[in-house]
């Protein structure tokens, strides 16, 4: 049987937004049990919390929006991803500002925040949502679908007409040993038109070859840490994103899947009422 946990100690760490390109400081506080993940914005008045539940996104364009009341935070797929797989159920998480920062643009800078605070064990069971029917969400030639399994496995296949990613299949079980290893490092890929767009919208002004894979209309302008980085990002973006729906026991299977199909998935799965097990 397995034990909800919580960060065994408060850690602070501090970065860029990515949008505002402003200093950005993050706090992990334990958390009673049933808490799940919930974000204090401490630097509004009364500092509102809004929880990190599928029923709370107000947007998934580009990134994942959380949103209740004057509580609002984005980016937070990262992360959540951190957090799901590393099996962190109850935190609070004191932010000051909208969006958490973008450290490297990969998961491994909070993996390492996690490490660095510990896990504490607490005396109520983790509870599962194990998938009984299978459940799919498509637009176009795009789709995500969790399958009943004994497990968590994602198997997610990108197609991109960009000429160093082109089609690129990942599938893995996730743990923390292989998420930490395979998946946390991943960062997000970015394009140049893109980005000089964006910057022109007063968006994504803290990016930078620090904190993404870019890429112009031939090269790649950033060294990879793995071939075939853009799929395991994409991984760790579901993961992120599922972990709104909780802790979950299924076969995920994706083709071009991004943040909006990710979370109407995770809403899906909350309203299908697919079993909770304990433990
Ligand atoms: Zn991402």
């Amino acid at each position: 049987m397995q034990h909800q946990t919580t960060v065994g100690r408060a850690v602070t760490y501090t970065g860029i937004g990515l949008h505002s390109g402003r200093d950005v400081t993050i706090t992990l506080n334990p958390a009673p049990i049933d808490t799940g993940i919930i974000f204090a914005r401490v630097d509004l008045p009364g500092a509102p919390q809004v929880a990190a539940t599928a029923g709370n996104v107000t947007a998934a364009m580009r990134a994942t929006t959380l949103e209740t009341g004057l509580a609002k935070v984005f980016t937070v797929e990262h992360l959540l991803a951190a957090f799901a797989a590393m099996q962190v159920d109850n935190c609070r998480v004191a932010i000051d500002s909208v969006e958490p920062p973008v450290a490297d643009g990969s998961s491994l800078p909070f993996v390492e925040l996690i490490r660095q605070a510990g896990l504490a064990s607490q005396p109520a069971l983790r509870k599962f949502i194990r998938v009984n029917t299978a459940q799919l969400v498509r637009h176009e030639d795009r789709f995500i679908a969790i399958l009943p399994y004994d497990g968590f496995r994602i198997s997610f296949t990108s197609v991109n007409p960009h000429p160093l990613l082109g089609v690129q299949f990942g599938d893995y079980e996730i743990h923390p040993d292989a998420f930490i290893r395979d998946i946390a490092p991943a960062r997000t890929i970015g394009f140049m038109h893109e980005v000089e767009a964006l910057k022109a919208q007063g968006l994504a002004l803290g990016g930078s070859l620090e904190n993404a894979v870019v890429y112009d209309d031939k090269t790649v302008l950033t060294p990879l840490r793995f071939a075939d980085e853009l799929v395991r990002h994409k991984i760790l973006d579901v993961i992120g994103d599922l972990a709104l729906a909780g802790c979950l026991r299924g076969h995920v299977v994706a083709v071009k899947s991004g943040h909006a199909l990710n979370t109407a998935l995770a809403q899906k799965i909350l309203a299908s009422q697919q079993a909770t097990v304990n433990g």
